[in-house]
């Protein structure tokens, strides 16, 4: 039923369409925004980072930021924003999808495993790799998680898949939006949180792998490889109990950018990330619809975790580039990766004063 309403190139993505969608998504945001507006929230909120920099950075030398709302937000002295640069994100992205279809098996994925690691290299870097199952047989993949630790006790999780579809192996699909600009999105805010001492709660970015199903023929089982077996390590170890957020970013560079608000995800994170997209005012980009998604966000939501799954679909006129030779770079704009860079920025900053 899931892929009956909007026509997708495969079965990867289900989107519950309801009839009165948009009437629904007109009263949500006005009571977002009513909330929002109760909480008296200072007007230096939104350029205030979601991380301290390090000893020695010139931030103590800026005027003081203004007193947090939230009596728990500790009062610090004032910071320079995290600036997400979305130039960058698109290099990163070009660099991704210039190693070719990165399916399992292939060189390619090999290649931007260590080019992840590669931009990793200072950072506390975790290496997730087991063997799946798949209709296809067994194949070797590899989650990576760097950890950027805070001063609160918890975890806030970032994660997107990199790997391209198996089942798309005999065209040329690179997934510039479907997975490239994502992972080059985490690189970036890789960037803003490294060297920093981290006021919140420590920061966990993860590359997982195995998204996509492997047959084209999207199930529980052949599905969110690399998901299930992270979060399935995560309960073993005791993780899962300490994630307060976890934010799963998937095809959010399109120029088109409109965030649909995922009825599979956790009601109160998805309303704080919509807070966080009207203080930037970012808002038109999202929840004008909503829809049921199947994402790497479901394993962790299974076991208890707040999730938020952050995705623009469809992808192009009638989702036209999803899955296909059409989602190349040229589809993408920098200015798409700046909103979606800065709203989860921010998200992490309002889960942190919550
Ligand atoms: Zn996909």
């Amino acid at each position: 039923m899931r892929f009956r309403v909007i026509r997708v190139a495969c079965n990867a993505r289900g989107i519950l369409k309801t009839m009165n969608a948009r009437i629904a998504f007109a009263v949500i945001p006005c009571l977002a925004l009513l909330l929002a507006c109760s909480e008296s929230k200072p007007a230096s909120a939104a350029a205030s980072p979601v991380a301290a920099p390090a000893a020695g950075s010139t931030a103590t030398q800026q005027p003081a930021a203004a007193p947090p709302a939230q009596p728990q937000t500790p009062a610090g002295p004032a910071r320079p924003a995290m600036r997400f640069n979305a130039e960058r994100t698109m290099q990163y992205t070009r660099e991704i999808v210039a190693f070719g279809p990165r399916y399992n098996g292939t060189a390619a994925l090999e290649k931007v495993r260590q080019y992840l690691l590669a931009h990793l290299k200072d950072d506390q870097v975790e290496q997730d790799s087991f063997t799946a199952d798949t209709p296809a047989g067994k194949q070797h993949m590899v989650n990576i998680i760097a950890k950027f630790p805070g001063s609160k006790d918890g975890i806030i999780v970032v994660a997107s898949h990199y790997e391209t579809n198996y089942w798309l192996r005999n065209i040329h699909f690179v997934g510039a939006n479907d997975g490239a600009c994502t992972s080059a999105m985490l690189l970036e805010l890789a960037n803003q949180l490294r060297g920093r001492k981290l006021e919140g709660y420590s920061v966990w970015l993860v590359w997982d792998d195995g998204e996509e199903s492997v047959s084209g023929q999207w199930s529980d089982a052949d599905s969110l490889y690399g998901t299930k077996h992270l979060a399935a390590k995560w309960q073993q170890d005791g993780t899962i109990k300490k994630i307060k957020g976890l934010f799963i970013a998937d095809m959010l560079g399109g120029s088109d950018l409109h965030v649909l608000r995922d009825t599979n995800s956790t009601p109160w994170l998805e309303d704080l990330v919509y807070q966080a997209a009207s203080d930037l005012g970012y808002q038109s980009h999202f929840f004008q619809e909503s829809g049921a998604e199947e994402d790497d966000h479901l394993p962790f939501a299974r076991m208890g975790v707040p999730v938020s799954d952050l995705i623009s679909v469809p992808f192009g006129y009638n989702d036209a580039y999803h899955h296909t030779v059409e989602d190349t770079l040229d589809k993408l704009s920098t200015r798409s990766l700046q909103i979606s860079g800065e709203t989860v920025t921010e998200a992490i900053r309002l889960l942190n004063q919550r």
